[in-house]
């Protein structure tokens, strides 16, 4: 926390709105069109899984439909495919970016429509904070008529070309939940392009009630809507959220200077400066043939005998019991790879000189450097 946030909430109990609305939700979403840039107009929700379900539901993605989805990505991602009884089509990374190949994407969208089944929609993630390659990724889809909803739940303050990630797709997702750069302790929200997209997400986020009154339903809604108390809390951590981001890239910094001379360990890093990630997380890869044989369980559980927690990365959706049978593309199987040699290490914005000393001190007792 940085400090203000019990001031906005304590501002919401003073005035009593203790609800899912309120000043602390519209003064949080004007704070993140400001922050976010271009037009946007943004709609705070209780998650980002949530957000992600009524972008689905937005782009017209109904039961039997197919949706294109990077496969290396968090289950909160793919799960509101399912939702909707809609069918995932699991897409590879590409090792550069970490997130989904735009020539495996081709090559799954030639060959669903080959079978008949052309996908209605594009699930595209910046994972760790690093932006996927949006021009490639965003002119294939627009070629393709397909609708993009950029899952930038871990990517808020990162940017492509200096544009803000979250204002590329057609629907952008953040999420505030307690591990990511800024929380509202749970919650999310949609970064739309028009006021009745927003509008549109803010009527099915709150039970789809028609205007009458009495309580009037012709469609289905849901109860997504973001509390004001929670709103609140993000309106504070809007203050500290550069800071994070500074914090989160001088951890990344720190890492690339200890695995400097290590062989056979690279830390993420972006390629070129069109690329700049909030380094949400720090991540490496272990490669055992480089290292003498080290895997990145073996450092893994090095840091864990010290009681520091790291963890494999993102364990790609088709390689899960839950998607398992759904069409995965990507002959290269580059998330395969990341999975078996990726380690995601401690990224917190709240890391002090003695944690880093004692990070620093198992590496080099672990890779002898
Ligand atoms: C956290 C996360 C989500 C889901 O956000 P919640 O607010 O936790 O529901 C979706 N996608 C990715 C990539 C995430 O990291």
């Amino acid at each position: 926390m940085g400090g203000t946030e019990r001031d906005f909430v304590n501002e919401a109990f003073d005035t009593n709105w203790v609800a899912p609305l309120g000043p602390n939700v519209n003064g949080f979403e004007k704070d993140l069109e400001a922050y976010q840039g271009q037009v946007t107009h943004v709609a705070a929700l209780s998650s980002g899984t949530a957000a992600i379900h009524l972008a689905l539901i937005q782009a017209g993605v109904g039961p039997g439909d197919e949706v294109l989805c990077q496969s290396f990505t968090f289950c909160g991602s793919s799960n509101p495919i399912l939702y909707l009884g809609a069918t995932p089509i699991l897409v590879d990374s590409e090792p550069d970016t970490w997130n989904i190949c735009p020539d495996a994407l081709e090559q799954a969208y030639k060959d669903r429509v080959k079978q008949g089944k052309t996908p209605k929609a594009l699930l595209a993630v910046h994972l760790y904070g690093m932006p996927y390659k949006v021009d490639a990724v965003h002119a294939f889809a627009k070629a393709n008529n397909l609708k993009v909803i950029e899952d930038s739940a871990e990517a808020l303050g990162s940017t492509y070309k200096n544009r803000k990630c979250g204002t590329f797709g057609d629907y952008g997702i953040l999420s505030f939940n307690g591990n990511k750069i800024i929380t509202t302790s749970g919650g999310g929200a949609m970064v739309c392009h028009t006021k009745e997209a927003k509008d549109r997400t803010v009527f099915l986020a709150t039970q789809a009630r028609d205007a009458a009154p009495h309580y009037q339903h012709s469609q289905v809604g849901f109860n997504y809507r973001m509390s004001n108390i929670s709103a609140g809390i993000g309106r504070g951590q809007m203050q500290v959220l550069d800071k994070h981001i500074e914090l989160r890239r001088a951890m990344n910094t720190f890492y690339q200077n200890i695995f400097k001379n290590v062989d056979g360990v690279t830390v993420q890093v972006e390629q070129n400066d069109d690329y700049f990630s909030n380094h949400w997380l720090s991540a490496i890869l272990v490669d055992p043939e480089k290292t003498g044989g080290l895997t990145r369980e073996d450092l893994r559980l090095a840091f864990e005998a010290d009681n520091i927690e790291s963890r494999p990365l993102w364990k790609p959706m088709h390689m899960q019991p839950l998607y398992e049978k759904y069409p995965y593309y990507g002959d290269d199987r580059t998330c395969e790879d990341l999975f078996e040699k990726g380690l995601c290490l401690p990224s917190g914005s709240n890391l002090t000189d003695a944690d880093r000393e004692r990070i620093k001190a198992v590496v080099v007792k672990t890779f002898d450097s």
